[in-house]
C-alpha cells in the first residue's frame, strides 16, 4: 500500500513532516525537519509502531534527507516524540534532549510504582493499566547516547541558530528552541494552539501545574512571530494563547474545588466529574489511555491547589482523598 506523507515547508529549509498516531485523540505528530548542507536536523520523532516508522521514512525520502547527516532533537520524553529514537538514529547522530527527560526515555522509569500510586488515587486497578499506556506500550527501544542540553545552548543548522529554552511543565525536561531572527518558536508540548496540553502527574512527587504556569510567562517574554507546535496547526498570536491557556487552568482549578465543595473524592473520583472534551457517555467506559490522562490532569491540578493550601489531604494507609480545607 502506497504510504501518504503530509509534507509542508515552512521556511526555507525547514519542513513540517505530520506523523499519524492511530487512534489517538492527538491524530498526529508534527516533526519539523531542518535541512543544511552539513548536518539536518528531525525534531520530534513519533511513537515506536509501524504506522510512525513508515510515514517518517517516506518523508525522509522525499526530502532528500540522508540519515548519515542527521542529528535528532527530541522536546521531551513522550513516546509519540521519542519513540523512534533508537530508529532513526545512526552511529553519529547526536540525539539532544535534556537530562531529565532522557534518563526516561532511556529506561529509568518505575512503572510498577505508578501503578501502585494509581491504585491508592482510586485507579481501577483490575485494568491491564501499565500495558495499555500509550507511554509504555510505545516507547522507544531504550537509547542511552543522549547529548544533553540546557537552558541557553545554542544549537545551529545550516542558517538557523536554536536557542534550547527548558520550559518544564508538560514534563520535567520539556524543552522548546527559539529561532532569534526568524523569531521562530518550536514549541513541542508546551504551547498548543487548537488543544490544550495535558498537565499531568502519576506521582505527587513534582508540581508541574506551577512550573507550567511559570513557563508560560517565561515564552512569553521572548519575540515570537511563529510558533512551531508538536501537535495540529501552527500559529502566530502567542501571548493571546498563553492567556487562554492560564485561562483554561483557572477554570479547570475551580471545577475542582466546585466538586470537592460536594465532599471529599480520590483523584479518580474527581477526574470522573470533571468535564473531558472526548466522545463518552460513562468516564468508566473511557479507553484506559484516556483514563490515565484524565487521572493524570486531575492529580496535576490537585497537587497544586494542595500547595497553595486550598485542599488538604486525607492518607490512610491503602488510600488517598482530597478535601476542602
Ligand atoms: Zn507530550
Amino acid at each position: 500500500m502506497e504510504v501518504i506523507t503530509i509534507i509542508e515547508q515552512i521556511k526555507p529549509n525547514i519542513y513540517k513532516v505530520e506523523i499519524p498516531l492511530p487512534n489517538n485523540p492527538l491524530k498526529s505528530l508534527n516533526s519539523y525537519i531542518i535541512k543544511s548542507d552539513d548536518r539536518n536536523l528531525i525534531i520530534d520523532t513519533g511513537m515506536n509502531r509501524p504506522e510512525c516508522m513508515e510515514v517518517m521514512l517516506a518523508s525522509l525520502e522525499e526530502l532528500d534527507i540522508d540519515l548519515y547527516k542527521t542529528d535528532l532533537f527530541i522536546t521531551h520524553m513522550h513516546s509519540d516524540h521519542s519513540g523512534n529514537i533508537s530508529n532513526l538514529a545512526k552511529e553519529n547522530a547526536k540525539v539532544y534532549c535534556h537530562k531529565k527527560d532522557a534518563e526516561i526515555i532511556g529506561g529509568n522509569y518505575a512503572w510498577e510504582g505508578l501503578l501502585a500510586n494509581a491504585i491508592l488515587n482510586g485507579f481501577p486497578a483490575h485494568e491491564d493499566a501499565i500495558g495499555k499506556h500509550p507511554g509504555f506500550k510505545y516507547r522507544d527501544l531504550g537509547w542511552q547516547d543522549f547529548t544533553y542540553v540546557n537552558d541557553g545552548d545554542v544549537i545551529t543548522i545550516g542558517d538557523y541558530s536554536l536557542t534550547c529554552v527548558h520550559t518544564p511543565g508538560h514534563s520535567e525536561g520539556h524543552m522548546c528552541l527559539y529561532e532569534k531572527n526568524h523569531k521562530i518558536l518550536f514549541s513541542g508540548d508546551h504551547i498548543l494552539y487548537t488543544i490544550t496540553p495535558n498537565i499531568s502527574i502519576w506521582i505527587e512527587d513534582y508540581d508541574a501545574l506551577a512550573d507550567y504556569l511559570l513557563n508560560l510567562d517565561k515564552v512569553g517574554k521572548l519575540d515570537v512571530e511563529l510558533v512551531l507546535p508538536a501537535h495540529r496547526n501552527t500559529f502566530t498570536d502567542l501571548n493571546g494563547r498563553i492567556e487562554e491557556l492560564k485561562q483554561h487552568h483557572e477554570k479547570r482549578l475551580q471545577e475542582i474545588l466546585d466538586i470537592l465543595a460536594t465532599g471529599a473524592r480520590n483523584t479518580y473520583e474527581v477526574a470522573a466529574q470533571m468535564k473531558w472534551d472526548l466522545k463518552y457517555d460513562d468516564f468508566e467506559n473511557l479507553p484506559t489511555p484516556q483514563k490515565w490522562f484524565a487521572m493524570g490532569e486531575a492529580l496535576a491540578h490537585l497537587t497544586y491547589l494542595q500547595a497553595k493550601q486550598q485542599i488538604k489531604i486525607e492518607q490512610q494507609p491503602d488510600k488517598i482523598r482530597y478535601s476542602l480545607v
